[in-house]
């Protein structure tokens, strides 16, 4: 099959919602009706122990099971389906924001009783950023929830863009009777239990009408009512619209009971886009000029979005997760991180296959493939074999919270320093060294992040350290037109500066008028809540 071939029939998606909407439960449904999983329980088994506890111990055995469920790849009438899981804890979010960059659409799990919630309004905004198309399943049908149509208007007032019903629901809770299917004029009649496949349910022509009203009677009139009047007043699907993020596809329908899940997975296969092409800088006589590379060139390129240390103390390695751009890859093929020049020399190198770590055979663009390395591979970084090009678009989020880190025992300096530059590569937290010396600065966007890290200090680098509260509240990355600016600009603020991991200048804020202070002083300066990995 050809490069072209094998891309177009690729589709590498995000699950978002909000926690106990039903992602995990959605999550194995797919696999098993696409036949990647056999036993449904799976997925729900890795799941149990994370609501145990919830402290960082639950951090670590998340980071256990992400390691294996974070990314899925299924094979589902003749498409390759990378789904990639967006770890859920409310704390501990970065991360997951990060996700949505190596994705090209993204699954909303909503609860029908909740509608959208707080997390999931955060990650949407990610997602309008980057215009990355997204399918909406309206999840707990069988329960007593909100009426379809306050569901609808919620989502479009959430996302910003129209809701166009692809299914609708017949009734709800103890009288919840189906779905209608609006592309194939049929009803799909519910019953309750996991044990049924999704060709074992029902289905009723609506051209059948008298046989609907007689046996769903209200309910079914009701349906067709509430129906019409959405889908009257929301535009017909329109294919560009729903690539481009300017309108969502909506269905209906009870994850635990397997019901409405088969028309999510046809739709990722029939709407949802293939691998797109990605923005990257290259240089042209020493100029940075922006590429587009397109998935079926065939060079290898990819990008690293996600690094995971590995569970072990005693191995310093970690999992670099790749999002192939373009190209294929094959084992033992040469690659260079392109921010050192070096080649990228893996321990192992694996794909997802349902679930599974697998030795990879071959991967292209949209695929997403984990290199364990023993360092020289950080977050952001582009990897290619050859090519010299430079992916841009990952973000760093300002923090929004700081702990200054003190070494209880001093002669474990060199250890906390490693250990603090790995942490700080991987994203597990933002350290910042202040210009004018003192100590370390680790700033964070969820509170949870910081036990984490005091954790991993320990246990991984022997570094045993105390974190205390500091007077900061948030950070801009400074840019400047001119070096004369920038100087002007340093030379006001010495005791506000420091250098992130990745050496980029960060004024430190101890308020939000601080910035607008120091804005209204320097109008030239640049002060950037976010920071795109360069
Ligand atoms: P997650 O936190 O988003 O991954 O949510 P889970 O998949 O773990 O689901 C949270 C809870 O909702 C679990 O107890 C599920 O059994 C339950 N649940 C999931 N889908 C449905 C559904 O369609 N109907 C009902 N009644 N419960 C569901």
């Amino acid at each position: 099959m050809s490069y072209a071939n094998e891309t177009r029939r690729r589709r590498t998606f995000a699950i978002i919602s909000h926690p106990d909407a039903g992602k995990t439960t959605l999550t194995e449904k797919l696999l098993l009706f696409s036949g990647a999983i056999q036993i449904a329980g799976s997925v729900k088994a890795r799941k149990a122990s994370r609501h145990a506890t919830s402290d960082w111990m639950e951090i670590e055995k998340q980071r256990g099971i992400s390691v294996a469920s974070s990314v899925m790849q299924m094979l589902y009438r003749e498409h390759v389906i990378n789904l990639l899981d967006t770890p859920g804890h409310k704390d501990f979010s970065e991360d997951t924001y990060r996700v949505l960059t190596a994705v090209d659409s993204a699954l909303m799990v909503i609860d029908a009783a909740n509608g959208v919630e707080a997390q999931t309004r955060r990650l949407i905004e990610v997602c309008r950023q980057r215009d990355t198309p997204i399918l909406t399943f309206v999840n707990k049908m069988d329960r007593e929830v909100r009426e379809p149509l306050d569901i609808l208007d919620e989502v479009e007032r959430e996302l910003g863009m129209p809701c166009v019903p692809m299914t609708w629901p017949v009734g709800q809770g103890k009288s919840f009777g189906g779905i209608i299917n609006l592309r194939t004029q049929a009803m799909t009649v519910f019953e309750s239990g996991s044990e049924r496949l999704p060709q074992d349910f029902e289905t009723i022509p609506l051209s059948e009408h008298d046989t609907l009203v007689k046996r769903f009677g209200a309910e079914y009139e009701s349906a067709l009512e509430a129906m019409e009047l959405a889908t009257g007043a929301s535009p017909a699907y329109d294919h560009e619209a729903f690539l481009a993020g300017k309108q969502t596809p909506v269905f209906f329908g009870s994850g635990v009971n397997n019901f409405g899940v088969m028309e999510v997975l046809d739709a990722l296969v029939d709407l949802a886009p293939p691998p797109q092409s990605r923005k990257s800088t290259v240089l042209v006589n020493r100029q940075p000029v922006e590429k587009e590379i397109q998935p079926e060139d065939g060079a290898f390129s990819g990008v690293v979005f996600k690094v995971q240390a590995n569970m072990d103390p005693s191995h310093r390695d970690r999992i670099a997760f790749v999002r192939m751009a373009s190209g294929k890859y094959t084992p033992g093929m040469k690659l260079r991180v392109q921010r050192t020049g070096k080649e990228l020399r893996p321990t192992s190198v694996v794909t997802f296959l349902s679930q599974r770590r697998e030795a990879v055979d071959e991967a292209y663009a949209g695929d997403i493939i984990g290199f364990t390395t023993h360092g020289g591979v950080q977050l952001g970084d582009t990897i290619t074999d050859g090519a010299s090009l430079q992916f841009t678009g990952l973000p760093f989020f300002a923090p929004e919270l700081f702990m200054t880190v003190i070494l209880k025992n001093p002669l474990r300096t060199k250890q906390l320093q490693q250990g603090l530059a790995q942490l700080g590569e991987e994203g597990a937290i933002q350290v910042f060294k202040p210009d004018m010396g003192g100590a370390m600065l680790l700033g964070a966007v969820g509170q949870l992040q910081f036990e984490v890290v005091q954790h991993r200090l320990k246990a991984e680098y022997d570094a045993d350290v105390r974190l205390e509260s500091s007077q900061y509240t948030g950070a801009r990355w400074i840019t400047a037109d001119t070096p004369a600016e920038l100087k002007a600009f340093t030379d006001a603020y010495p005791l506000r500066l420091a250098h992130d991991a990745a050496d980029t200048l960060a004024y430190l804020c101890t308020s939000p008028y601080d910035v607008r202070l120091a804005q209204e002083r320097f109008p030239k300066i640049h002060f950037h809540p976010l920071r795109e990995h360069a």
